[in-house]
C-alpha cells in the first residue's frame, strides 16, 4: 500500500470511529431517556395502583359496615359501632382524596401560593387546636414554644403554612406511642433582605422514628415505613410529598433526622414578608395587672409579654393570694388594671379564682383567661364565671395587650365572649342551594336540626330567581353549592351581589361545596361569598357558621 492510500485510509478510519462514537453517545441518550420515560411510566403505575389500594380499603369498611349494619337494623348498640367505623372510614377516603387531588395540582404546576397578611398568632392557634385533640386522646404530651418572635403580621399563604404545619404535628402525634412526648417550636431570624424574615419551625417526637434508609425517600408519594407497627397507622403516604412541594415553592427548607426508636425531628424555614401594620395599643403606662399563674414559663411568658407593653406585671401562685391581693388593693385604692388568669393555680381551678375575683371586684374589672383548653368547650362556664376574654396559648405578646387594649379600653365589657354556640336561630331564615337530591336533603335536615326555617333552590339561577322574588332581608344566609347546572354557585353569587337591593352585597353566603382545596376558598371568596364550608359538612360546623354570623 503506498503511503498516500496508507494516509486515506487512516482518515476513513478516523472518521467511522467518530461517527461510532456519535451514535454510541446517541444511543446512549435515548436510552436514558427510554429510562426516564419508563421509570415516570412506572411511577404513575405504581401510584394509580397505591391509590386504587388505598382507596379501595376504607371504601370496603364503609361497604361491609353498611351491609352489617342493615343485617342488624334493630340492634342500636351494633349500628351505631358500624355508623362509627363508617364515618372514620369515610373521614380517612376524604383526606385522601384531598391529598391526591393536591398532588395532582403540584405536578400539573396548577399550585399556587397565596400572598396575604395573616397573623402568625392566629395560625399557631389554628394548628394548636387541630393537633391537640389527638396528642389528648393518645395522652401525648404536646408542648408549643414560642421563641423570640419579633414580627407577628407576616405576608404569605396561612391555609398552606397551616397545612405544612398539621402534617408535620400530625405525623408526630401519628408515629410516637401512647405517653409520649411532642415539642413545637417557633422561632425567628432576620432574613438577608430587607424587610422579611425566616420562620423557624421545629417538630420533635420521642416516637418509632425511622431508618436512615427510609429518610432518603421519605419525600416521595405512596412512601410508608414498611413495618406492622406503621401499617396499622392510617395514612396514604401523600403528606410529607406534598409539604415537600409547599416548602418548595414559598422558597423555604425542610430537613428530617430521625433514629429508629428513637424519635424524629422535622425542621422547617420559611422566608416571609413582614407585612406592616400600624396599631396604636391604648395601654396605660406603667400601670400594673396581676397574674395568677403557677407554671413557671407560662408565667415568665406573660410577664415578658406585660413589659413590653410598657405595663407592670404582679406574679401570684394561687386563687386565694389573687383574692386577697385584690382584697387589700381595693381597699387601698390601688387595684391592678386587670387579672391574667393562667392555667393552673396552687389551690383552685382558674374558673373558680374567677368567680371569686368577680365577685369581689364589680363587673368592671377586667379578667383574661391565658390557656390552651379549647376555648369553645369552656367558653359557656367561663363567661358565667366573670371571665371578659380568652387569650389563647401558645402565647403571643400582640394577642396578650390587644386583648388587654380592648377591654380596658371598653372598661370591662365583655369583649370575646360571644353568647353560646348552640343558640335558637328559628327567627331567621336560610336559602339552601344544592343540585343533588340526597344532598339537599341532608342539607336540610342538618339545618333544620339548628331551628333555622329552611328553603331550598335547585341550582344558581333558581337560587337568583328566589332571591330577586324575596322582599329585601329575607333571607338571613345562604348556603351555595359550587358545582351545578344551568348556573354554577359562583355565577349565581356575583348575579345576586350585583342587583340592586340593598341586602345584594349583606346578605351572607356561604359556599357549601365539595371543592374542598385552598384554590377554591380562594376563588368562593372572590367571587363574593363570605365563607366556605366544604362537604361533607356537619352540624358542629353550620353551628359554627351561624353562631358567628346570627347571635
Ligand atoms: P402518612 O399518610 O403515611 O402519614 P406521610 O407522607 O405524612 O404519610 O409520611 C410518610 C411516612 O413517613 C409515614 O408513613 C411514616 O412511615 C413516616 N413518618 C412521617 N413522620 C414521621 C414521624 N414523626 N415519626 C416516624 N415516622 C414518620
Amino acid at each position: 500500500m503506498g503511503a498516500l492510500e496508507n494516509g486515506k485510509y487512516r482518515e476513513r478510519n478516523q472518521a467511522l470511529s467518530q461517527r461510532v462514537e456519535e451514535l454510541t453517545q446517541e444511543n446512549r441518550s435515548l436510552r436514558d431517556a427510554l429510562d426516564a420515560a419508563e421509570e415516570a411510566n412506572r411511577a404513575k403505575s405504581r401510584f394509580l395502583s397505591s391509590m386504587s389500594h388505598d382507596i379501595r380499603t376504607p371504601m370496603n369498611a364503609i361497604m361491609g359496615m353498611t351491609a352489617i349494619g342493615l343485617s342488624h337494623i334493630d340492634e342500636k348498640a351494633r349500628v351505631q359501632d358500624c355508623l362509627d367505623k363508617i364515618h372514620t372510614a369515610s373521614a380517612h377516603l376524604m383526606s385522601l382524596v384531598n391529598d391526591v387531588l393536591d398532588m395532582s395540582r403540584i405536578d400539573s404546576g396548577r399550585m399556587t401560593i397565596s400572598q396575604e397578611r395573616f397573623s402568625l398568632a392566629d395560625l399557631t392557634h389554628d394548628v394548636a387546636v387541630i393537633v391537640r385533640p389527638q396528642a389528648e386522646q393518645k395522652r401525648q404530651s404536646l408542648r408549643f414554644e414560642i421563641g423570640e418572635i419579633r414580627e407577628e403580621s407576616l405576608t404569605g399563604d396561612p391555609l398552606r403554612l397551616r397545612q405544612i404545619l398539621v402534617n408535620i404535628i400530625g405525623n408526630a402525634v401519628k408515629y410516637t406511642q401512647e405517653g409520649g412526648s411532642i415539642r413545637v417550636c417557633f422561632g425567628q431570624r432576620p432574613a438577608r433582605e430587607e424587610g422579611a424574615v425566616w420562620l423557624d419551625f421545629l417538630c420533635e417526637d420521642n416516637g418509632i422514628g425511622m431508618s436512615q434508609e427510609f429518610l432518603e425517600r421519605i419525600f416521595l408519594p405512596f412512601e410508608r415505613v414498611r413495618s406492622s407497627t406503621v401499617e396499622r397507622i392510617e395514612g396514604t403516604g401523600l403528606g410529607m410529598s406534598i409539604v415537600k412541594n409547599l416548602v418548595d415553592a414559598m422558597g423555604g427548607q425542610i430537613r428530617v433526622e430521625s433514629e429508629e426508636g428513637a424519635g424524629s425531628r422535622f425542621t422547617v424555614a420559611l422566608p416571609l414578608p413582614v407585612a406592616r401594620q400600624e396599631r396604636e395599643r391604648a395601654l396605660p403606662a406603667g400601670a400594673s395587672v396581676l397574674i395568677a399563674e403557677r407554671r413557671e414559663d407560662r408565667a415568665v411568658q406573660m410577664e415578658t409579654c406585660l413589659r413590653s407593653g410598657g405595663l407592670r406585671p404582679v406574679r401570684l401562685e394561687g386563687g386565694m393570694e389573687a383574692v386577697t391581693y385584690l382584697t387589700e388593693a381595693k381597699y387601698e385604692d390601688r387595684m391592678p388594671c386587670a387579672l391574667l388568669l393562667g392555667q393552673e393555680l396552687e389551690d383552685m381551678q382558674p374558673l373558680a379564682a374567677a368567680a371569686h375575683v368577680r365577685q369581689l371586684a364589680g363587673r368592671e374589672f377586667p379578667i383574661l383567661l391565658v390557656s390552651e383548653e379549647d376555648w369553645a368547650q369552656i367558653e359557656y362556664r367561663a363567661v358565667r364565671d366573670g371571665v371578659n376574654a380568652f387569650v389563647p396559648c401558645p402565647l403571643f405578646g400582640s394577642r396578650l395587650l390587644d386583648t388587654l387594649a380592648h377591654l380596658i379600653g371598653d372598661s370591662g365589657e365583655n369583649a370575646d365572649a360571644a353568647g353560646p354556640r348552640d343558640g335558637d336561630y328559628s327567627a331567621y331564615r336560610a336559602l339552601l342551594v344544592e343540585d343533588n337530591e340526597l344532598n339537599r336533603e341532608i342539607g336540610v335536615e342538618l339545618l333544620s336540626m339548628t331551628g333555622i326555617q329552611v328553603e331550598t333552590a335547585e341550582n344558581g339561577l333558581d337560587a337568583v330567581e328566589k332571591f330577586a322574588a324575596a322582599p329585601a332581608g329575607w333571607y338571613d344566609v345562604i348556603f351555595m353549592d359550587i358545582q351545578m347546572p344551568v348556573m354554577d354557585g359562583y355565577e349565581a353569587v356575583r348575579n345576586i351581589r350585583r342587583m340592586d337591593r340593598p341586602d345584594a352585597g349583606e346578605v351572607w353566603i356561604v359556599a357549601m361545596t365539595a371543592n374542598a382545596f385552598v384554590e377554591d376558598v380562594r376563588l368562593s371568596r372572590e367571587a363574593g361569598m363570605n365563607e366556605h364550608v366544604s362537604k361533607p359538612v356537619d352540624l358542629e360546623r353550620l353551628q359554627d357558621v351561624l353562631c358567628r354570623r346570627l347571635s
